[in-house]
């Protein structure tokens, strides 16, 4: 931002990307125009709300007896709109660096995007990106701010825009603290200086806007928190409105959850899950969306500790009378108050997602589809609550078509009643664990496997070891109990034909491996690797390589197919003395594709090199 000044006004040139925004907003993005008010009343709002709490504890405030409301006047002849909050108010540091920048970089790359692909942009996005104020450059050329802090020895200011890459700040006289924005209409957007029109919009959401709105004079809201009433005088409606207000949404949630805590602990609650998450939600990783209120009055937005980290997704308002009025930050972090409406929400939010597993399936499987990657850490985070979580969790597997899930409950239930154990399969997705050759043996035989192929699924493993008193296995692993394949292994090599080329197998890989056997687990491929006791499946190396480029991996178990053709030419040919650089090329060969399948070849150079010459070889 440079700056040039005369006697009393600095002019300040907008930052580049700022140009560029409000190029977009005002010619390329299409929103409905009357946004723009929702986000004036909505910061008006929060000024407000701001220096209520600083009244609490701050005597010297100005204005200290000033009633907290929201004045808009219009005049449709001059074509003209005001709004006046009595809220915190501005600094100059505010006005430079919060109106005249964007708050978070990336969005106007992702708006530029979003204009690039021709996406619908719904206005109601705006304030997902924090620059809500700038929505009112859709109705107008020119904005007059006047403020004044509420700090005692604050100054007032003037804040003009001029021009599209442009704007003025000016010291002024200025009794009130507060804020004024006021601006003349396009030609186009006249009719937000009628007072019916601009009525009509405020009337929408103003029922949960927590202060008195007037229109030239006159008040149009009657103020309620809407989260205090009896959760059956609050229509759906009203509901929904109040959650795309506090939460920028513009779906409906997919739930919501209205609650009136007696008890050990007292609070009211009024919180949503939405039905997708929000543009910000995978930006801001500490986002969150809990407003917490004491007795009415406004605390603290995005507040940390009403949730645990994986429930991070729901958003809404908790309002409690056991705290401290003039309550700070830091007591709220480590008040044994909110530690138990912590448990009572979790408590209550686990409990509406078992309801809809129970009577709506669908619900649940698309807000686990939504949020499941972060629900599911809850498992590894939550301790208290794990048995529930494991219940919420949901799989692919090799019984569900492709994106469907199913349940370990489920799982269980299906399982033939000689299977004791709960087999699964990691991999990066569901096209890579299909492909696996160790699925072989299940699919023939028609016994599910789980796919984990989701990250959080790993992380969640070491503590998923046992569901309904059945033990979790790997089906890498090497000791599963199988049953060997009665039909294959009529021409299969036996233990003695099969003795000497293991041999071979072993001198020739060496420390590749811990061990060569005869596979019962394989029908189609030749060979496979599995872990031995102790080791870690082809997925968890894959991403401990991830985390330490150093890491080596364990070594593992090259199982072999003594029914598969070539592992008894192979066998025949090693007999007959045959050609001894072919066999051990072969062995080679299988030994790095069996690696390949499992995403651990480190060197597919000489993998490439050796399969060549076995192609010339055969083609001679
Ligand atoms: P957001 O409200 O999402 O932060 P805006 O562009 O709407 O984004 O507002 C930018 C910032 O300007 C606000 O965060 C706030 O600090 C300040 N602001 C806007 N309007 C007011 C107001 N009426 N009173 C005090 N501060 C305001």
């Amino acid at each position: 931002m440079t700056n040039t000044s005369t006697e009393q006004t600095q002019e300040f040139e907008y930052k580049a990307e700022m140009k560029q925004l409000l190029h977009l907003i005002v010619h390329s993005l299409y929103m409905h125009p009357e946004v723009f008010l929702r986000e004036l009343i909505s910061n008006a709002s929060d000024a407000l709300n701001r220096v209520r709490f600083r009244q609490l504890t701050d005597k010297n405030i100005l204005n200290p007896d000033a009633p907290l409301r929201i004045d808009i006047a219009v005049d449709s002849k001059a074509q003209t709109l005001s709004i006046t909050d009595i809220g915190i108010g501005m600094t100059k540091e505010d006005l430079t660096d919060r109106i005249g920048t964007v708050a978070s970089s990336g969005t106007l790359e992702l708006l530029q995007r979003m204009k690039e692909e021709n996406r619908p942009f719904d206005g109601n996005l705006i304030g997902q990106f924090g620059i809500g104020f700038y929505s009112l450059f859709m109705v107008t050329d020119e904005v007059t701010i006047e403020t004044r802090h509420a700090d005692a020895d604050s100054n007032g200011y003037r804040w003009q825009s001029i021009g599209e890459d442009k704007f003025s700040i000016k010291e002024i006289e200025r009794a009130q603290r507060g804020t004024t924005i006021s601006f003349k209409l396009k030609d186009e957007a006249k009719e937000f200086s009628e007072s019916y029109r601009v009525e009509g919009i405020i009337k929408k959401y103003s029922n949960f806007v927590d202060f008195p709105v007037s229109v030239n004079g006159q008040q149009i809201n009657t103020v309620s928190a809407l989260w205090q009433k009896n959760r059956n005088d609050v229509t759906e409606e009203e509901r929904n409105e109040f959650y795309k207000f506090i939460s920028d949404d513009y779906n409906p949630p997919l739930g919501h959850l209205h609650l009136s805590i007696e008890g050990r602990v007292n609070f009211k609650a009024l919180i949503f899950i939405p039905e997708t998450a929000p543009l910000r939600f995978f930006r801001e990783e500490d986002l969150k969306s809990l407003h917490l209120y004491s007795d009415r009055v406004f605390i603290q937005d995005d507040c940390k500790e009403l949730l645990p980290d994986y429930l991070r997704f729901v958003s809404g308002v908790v309002d409690t009378e056991d705290l401290p009025l003039n309550v700070s930050r830091e007591v709220t972090q480590s008040s044994p108050v909110m530690a138990k409406i912590r448990e009572v929400l979790t408590g209550r939010i686990l409990s509406m997602l078992e309801g809809w597993v129970k009577n709506d399936p669908e619900k649940y499987e698309k807000f686990f589809k939504n949020f499941g990657l972060l629900f599911k850490t809850g498992v590894s985070s939550d301790f208290a609550n794990k048995d529930r979580l494991v219940d919420l969790l949901r799989f692919e597997s090799t019984k569900t078509e492709a994106g469907k899930l199913t349940a370990l409950k489920d799982y269980v239930a299906g399982m033939p009643e000689d299977q004791t154990e709960i087999y699964y399969l990691s991999g990066d997705s569901r096209e890579a664990v299909e492909r696996n050759p160790n699925l072989e043996y299940f699919k023939k035989r028609g016994i599910e496997v789980l796919f984990f192929i989701d990250p959080a699924d790993i992380f969640n493993m070491p503590l998923l070891t046992e569901y309904d008193k059945k033990s979790l296995k790997s089906i890498e692993n090497a000791d599963l109990e199988l049953k060997p394949d009665e039909e294959s292994q009529s021409d299969a090599l036996t233990e003695d034909e099969a003795k000497p080329l293991i041999a071979v197998f072993k001198e020739t890989l060496g420390d590749k491996v811990e061990d060569v056997v005869a596979s019962k687990r394989l029908v189609d491929s030749a060979a496979t690797l599995v872990v031995g006791a102790g080791g870690m499946d082809a997925q968890m190396e894959r991403m401990m390589r991830m985390m330490n480029q150093e890491y080596s991996g364990s070594k593992k178990i090259l199982e072999i197919n003594p029914s598969h053709p070539l592992i008894k030419n192979l066998a025949q040919l090693n007999q007959n003395k045959g050609d001894e650089t072919l066999i051990k090329s072969c062995i080679l060969q299988l030994y790095e594709g069996a690696l390949l399948i499992d995403g651990n070849m480190k060197e597919p150079a000489e993998f490439v090199a050796r399969m060549t010459g076995l192609m010339e070889q055969t083609t001679r």
